[in-house]
């Protein structure tokens, strides 16, 4: 039982969220964060960067063959970016519900795309579509150093038995 409950405790899964020039222009980094603030998950890494077009076309490598890639390149690192990295359990997913699908037009009210965005290209958030992209991409915007483990004080009211 112990171990069941150190396991529930340490929520070990972390995702990799980038908040894109759109969102930073027009003024919703903080609602943005406070999406995932007010679920309970928690922030270990944030940065706010221009992004290279190199780290960008990193960042994207997957998408290098579509024709909107060139587009892509020149909005990402357009204006400044809020990379962050979240932890708590299934936060991948979870992120990725919040946020909501990739076109705004089929996203419902209360996810981030969904009310506060209106096309695919210019659709505010990024975040990690599995657990082994969230790594690959967190070391790509983050050293080891720049992730800060520590314990938050709502913790005990967020989780049960922790
Ligand atoms: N994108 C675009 N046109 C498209 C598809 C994607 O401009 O037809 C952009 C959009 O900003 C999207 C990003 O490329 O968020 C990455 O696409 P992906 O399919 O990985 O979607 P996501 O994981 O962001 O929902």
């Amino acid at each position: 039982f112990s171990l069941f409950l150190r396991k529930i405790c340490d929520h070990e899964e972390r995702t990799f969220l980038l908040i894109k020039p759109d969102a930073v222009q027009r003024g919703l980094v903080g609602q943005i964060i406070k999406k995932f603030e007010q679920k309970g998950f928690k922030l270990i890494g944030m940065k706010f960067m221009l992004a290279s077009k190199e780290l960008v076309k990193n960042h994207y490598s997957y998408l290098s063959n579509e024709p909107f890639f060139p587009g892509l390149l020149k909005y990402m690192s357009s204006g400044p970016v809020v990379p962050m990295v979240w932890e708590g359990p299934n936060v991948v997913k979870n992120a990725r519900i919040i946020i909501g699908i990739t076109n705004p037009e089929d996203c419902i009210p209360g996810t981030i795309r969904g009310d506060f965005s209106i096309q695919t290209g210019p659709n505010l958030i990024h975040g990690a579509d599995g657990v082994e992209e969230a790594n690959k991409e967190m070391y790509l915007w983050f050293t080891q150093k720049e992730l800060i483990s520590w314990k938050p004080a709502i913790t005990t009211w967020v989780y049960e038995g922790c």
